[in-house]
This record gives C-alpha cells, sequence and structure tokens, in this order.
C-alpha cells in the first residue's frame, strides 16, 4: 500500500507538470490533498475499472478551442493580472502599463467590483481587455456546474452595470474546472484562460524572482499570470517592481504585448 501512495502521489505530481496544470496559489496541502484522493481512486479503480476524471491536459486536449494555455507561436506575449481590482495594487500596476504603452488582460472578481467600481472603469477606459475571475473565488474543481454558472452569470452582471460589457474571458480561479463546466462554458461561446507561464508572484516574492520566474519560461505566444490584487497581507511590491524590467527585457528580445484576444486571433484572418 505504501507504494500505491508514493506512486500515486509522484503520478500525481508528474501529471501535474506534464499537462501543465495551472498551479495558481497552490499549496502543499493541496498537493497532499489531491494526492490523498488519486490514492483512493487508484484503490477504487483497480477493483472496478471505472475512469478517473480527466485532467486539465486531457482537458485542454479534448476542449482545445475552448480552454487555452497560450496563443499560437507569434512574437507576442500576452500579460494577464489576477484578483483585480485592488486599490493597493492595482493603480500601480496600471500606471507602468501606460508608460509602457501596453495593453494587458485583467481578470476581475465580482466582489471586489462591488467595492471599487470606479477602478474597473479605469482599467476599461484605459483599453485593457477585461476577464471574468468568479464572484467569491472559489476553487471550482469540485463544485457542480450550477455554483460555475451562479458565480460567472453573476460577477458579468455586476461587470454589465459597472462599464457595459460582457467579458467572453473566464479564468477559473487556481486554473481548475472541470469537464462540466467546460462544457458550459464551450456552449455559452465563452473561453477559458489560463496561461503557460505562472510567475508566482501571490507568494510574495521579490523583484528578482518574479522576473526570473517569468524572464526563464516565456516564448512566442505566451499567457503570463501575475496579479495586480490579492487577499489581507499579500504583498505584490515585487510583481510591481519588476513589471518595468520584464517589459523592457522582453522589448528588446523583440516581443509585442497584446491582450488574450489579440494573442488567440494572431495569424488568423482578421474579421
Ligand atoms: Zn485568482
Amino acid at each position: 500500500m505504501l507504494n500505491l501512495v508514493h506512486a500515486a502521489f509522484t503520478l500525481t505530481l508528474l501529471a501535474s507538470l506534464l499537462s501543465g496544470q495551472a498551479v495558481e496559489a497552490v499549496n502543499f496541502n493541496m498537493l497532499l490533498s489531491s494526492a490523498a484522493k488519486a490514492v483512493r481512486f487508484t484503490s477504487i479503480t483497480t477493483e472496478t475499472k471505472s475512469s478517473n476524471p480527466p485532467s486539465l491536459g486531457e482537458l485542454r486536449r479534448k476542449y482545445s478551442e475552448t480552454f487555452k494555455f497560450s496563443g499560437p507561436r507569434v512574437k507576442q506575449i500576452a500579460l494577464t493580472f489576477d484578483d483585480v481590482p485592488d486599490p493597493r495594487f492595482t493603480p500601480q500596476v496600471l500606471d507602468i502599463l501606460k508608460i509602457h504603452g501596453i495593453k494587458a488582460t485583467f481578470f476581475v472578481v465580482g466582489h471586489r467590483v462591488e467595492k471599487h467600481p470606479d477602478l474597473l472603469k479605469r482599467i476599461y477606459r484605459e483599453g485593457h481587455q477585461i476577464g471574468n475571475h468568479s464572484y467569491s473565488h472559489p476553487l471550482f474543481k469540485n463544485k457542480s456546474v450550477n455554483e460555475f454558472q451562479r458565480e460567472i452569470l453573476q460577477t458579468e452582471r455586476i461587470i454589465y452595470q459597472t462599464i457595459g460589457i460582457k467579458p467572453r474571458y473566464i479564468r477559473p480561479p487556481y486554473g481548475e474546472i472541470n469537464e462540466a463546466q467546460l462544457k458550459w462554458a464551450k456552449k455559452e461561446g465563452y473561453r477559458i484562460i489560463n496561461w503557460n507561464v505562472d510567475s508566482l508572484d501571490w507568494k510574495g516574492l521579490n523583484k528578482d524572482k518574479v522576473k526570473q520566474n517569468i524572464l526563464k519560461s516565456v516564448g512566442p505566444g505566451s499567457i503570463v499570470l501575475q496579479h495586480a490584487g490579492g487577499g489581507h497581507g499579500s504583498d505584490l511590491t515585487g510583481t510591481i517592481k519588476a513589471l518595468p524590467e520584464i517589459i523592457l527585457s522582453l522589448k528588446k528580445r523583440g516581443y509585442q504585448f497584446v491582450t488574450v484576444p489579440e494573442l488567440l486571433q494572431a495569424g488568423k484572418p482578421s474579421k
């Protein structure tokens, strides 16, 4: 049994890595709990041969037009900022983007828009793309499709009341989503946007670490995950300090910064 436990844990980790599984704000406890689930599943499936729920990697392949982790391999990069609006960090990120003439994509949390509607108005007014990051930032993986719909539609309503648009792009908190939710999103014409470059900035990393995490793995068509908002005690100073240097370094390498829809549209004939 010990071997099985170990194997399942290793497999879970490996599968996460191989599938490019999005790990936002993951912690060791979460990994342990998913390993424990995998063990339970393995124990059951050895007897019943019932199938595991598909991994994020499998869902990405099965729903490749809806579920995106990156764009086509063009010399463009989409910077994305989650958990906004937050008056502590979002204005500073917006100031930097404005100085450098860059448009990014911001994934907004409904309950934060209720508190800071003017900040969402500013993001939108300055030409950035707006995406839906749920109302209360839950882990959707184990929730029902109804709960997913409620969170997405509630936030959509709040965004619409504030700036008059309905975002077509959803980023599920922690990058986690299940197949039923993905099917609904596809049917309704949404796109689910994860990332293939993770700054891990939510950990409160310093400027150099944030910069290193991004620059070491960024490439043509990358979608980069950063934050411009956070919970109590979160410190995004590293992100804010690193941002100008990341922008200059990537511009020097010949990259152009675009929003997520622009990146996904790259290489396709314009409508
Ligand atoms: Zn988030």
